[in-house]
């Protein structure tokens, strides 16, 4: 009673000095504190970059650059190379770079620019200068000083950067705090490990005799619209290391990925066989991620979408959640995958063909999934299929998903394991290792034969 009768008081007082007095006031008052809040933020960030710097300087500049000219001495080779890259506020910037391909020897020379003030830790990329085109937006995201450490960095090493690289500037400029900031240099360490580079890009990668391709999200994304607007159907599989265990053992299922219309990588597993194998993969391509992609592309377009696998109820909460998530998004039908696969099918089939959808996807799990779709495939009128594995489980929230963090640090299966260890230790604690054995041996076995890596 009394609060209520305080809070009227207030109330009536306010509105009483709504107007011009404390209009102004109040306007002062918080562009003071705003503006206070900002030049401390600034003044902290400032501490902890030069706080950083200064250390690194040493540790890697310093001995960097000497060894840089000790080899000069032997080989003539130049120590440093000069370009011109954007600045603050996308004015240009002459800087010198150590003479190096490797990422961080490359950029090692630039905490020197950090401590005087031209380069920022954090930022957006470090690019050359042109190579942006003269848009508002590139304006925006340019703003602000260019940072050795970046968000692109750490997606694309561990290849989830499916937004694209300026669609990931945009999420840092939006989510920039010096919390964030920290947490994305401890990210860039491990990400440096995990990163590929001077290895070859092949755009098809053969490992245990699947061949897959290797793609950007966007890319597949596009192949899949191409081939419902010309009615060309497809099938798309993914692999991940276990699917590719099982294909060793399970002809049929090899048969189904070699028959498939395009085959995508899925996991940190296959980045890490790729590297054994002297190649890189460009991105993980994996179902989970591309769904929301699907989903947006399918509001787009007016694709519809069917649901199909997981157990009663499930694809039905994927589509409510998804329905509030991806406004204009359309799912034409949604069915439980615990059905008899050889008496019940024609009915499930006949079933999905009167909603007569463009997107089917199919979540019983591989090798399942790719032999259910391979073997109705001509009696199906979608236009692309697609099996899934475990996805619906993870968009109607019956089983979370790993945190962003350890699906940059490529630790999903970790998180997958500790979830379910009783279904899971198998696949990653015998699974895993015997992988990277299977793909040490196909290495031999390939160089032996001199064949197509
Ligand atoms: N599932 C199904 N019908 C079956 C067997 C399994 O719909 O007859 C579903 C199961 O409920 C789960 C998915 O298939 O949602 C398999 O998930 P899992 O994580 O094992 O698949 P993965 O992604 O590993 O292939």
């Amino acid at each position: 009673m009394i609060q209520e009768r305080r809070k009227n008081d207030l109330d009536r007082i306010e509105s009483n000095l709504s107007d011009s007095v404390q209009g102004t006031f109040r306007a002062s008052a918080k562009k003071i504190v705003s503006v206070s809040c900002r030049g401390m933020a600034l003044i902290l960030r400032r501490i902890f970059e030069i706080a950083i710097s200064l250390p690194l300087i040493f540790l890697f500049t310093l001995p960097i650059g000497i060894a840089k000219f000790a080899k000069r001495i032997f080989t003539g080779k130049p120590v440093f190379e000069k370009k011109a890259v954007y600045g603050k506020n996308g004015a240009p910037l002459e800087i010198v770079f150590f003479n190096s391909r490797r990422y961080f020897v490359r950029k090692a020379s630039l905490f020197v620019y950090v401590l005087t003030g031209k380069i920022a830790l954090v930022g957006i990329g470090i690019e050359d200068y042109g190579s942006r085109p003269d848009l508002p937006e590139n304006a925006y995201l340019l703003r602000d000083k260019p940072g050795i450490f970046n968000l692109w960095f750490v997606r694309e090493s561990g290849k989830i950067g499916h937004e694209g690289k300026i669609g990931t500037e945009w999420e840092y400029v939006f989510r920039r705090d010096l919390s964030k900031d920290i947490v994305l240099i401890l990210k860039s360490i491990p990400a440096a490990l995990m990163r590929s580079e001077g290895s070859a890009y092949r755009p098809e990668i053969n490992l245990l005799n699947v061949k897959f391709r290797n793609m950007r999200m966007l890319e597949a994304l596009e192949f899949m619209e191409k081939s419902i607007v010309s009615g060309d159907r497809k099938k798309v599989f993914f692999i991940n290391p276990d699917c590719l265990n099982k294909s060793v053992s399970d002809r049929e299922y090899a048969d189904n990925l070699a028959k498939s219309d395009i085959v995508l990588p899925d996991g940190s597993g296959i980045n890490l066989a790729c590297k054994i194998m002297g190649t890189h993969l460009i991105e993980n391509v994996n179902g989970t991620d591309m769904f929301p992609f699907i989903c947006r592309l399918s509001a787009e377009k007016s694709f519809k979408i069917f649901l199909l696998g997981a157990k009663p109820g499930i694809a039905d909460a994927v589509r409510k959640n998804c329905e509030s998530n991806y406004p204009g998004v359309k799912f034409c039908g949604v069915r439980d995958g615990y059905f008899d696969k050889a008496k019940e099918s024609a009915k499930v089939i006949s079933e999905i063909n009167e909603a007569d959808p463009d997107f089917l996807l199919v979540a019983f799990g591989a090798p399942y999934q790719e032999k259910w779709i391979t073997e109705h495939f001509s009696a199906l009128g979608a236009r692309v299929c697609i099996g899934v594995g475990g996805l619906f489980d993870f968009y109607s929230g019956r089983i979370p998903r790993a945190p962003k963090w350890m699906r940059e640090l490529g630790l999903e299966w970790i998180f997958r394991l500790l979830q379910e260890p009783a279904r899971m230790w198998k696949r990653y604690v015998i699974g895993n290792p015997l992988f990277v054995f299977r793909v040490l041996k196909w290495k031999a076995f390939m160089e032996d034969s001199n064949g197509n890596k």
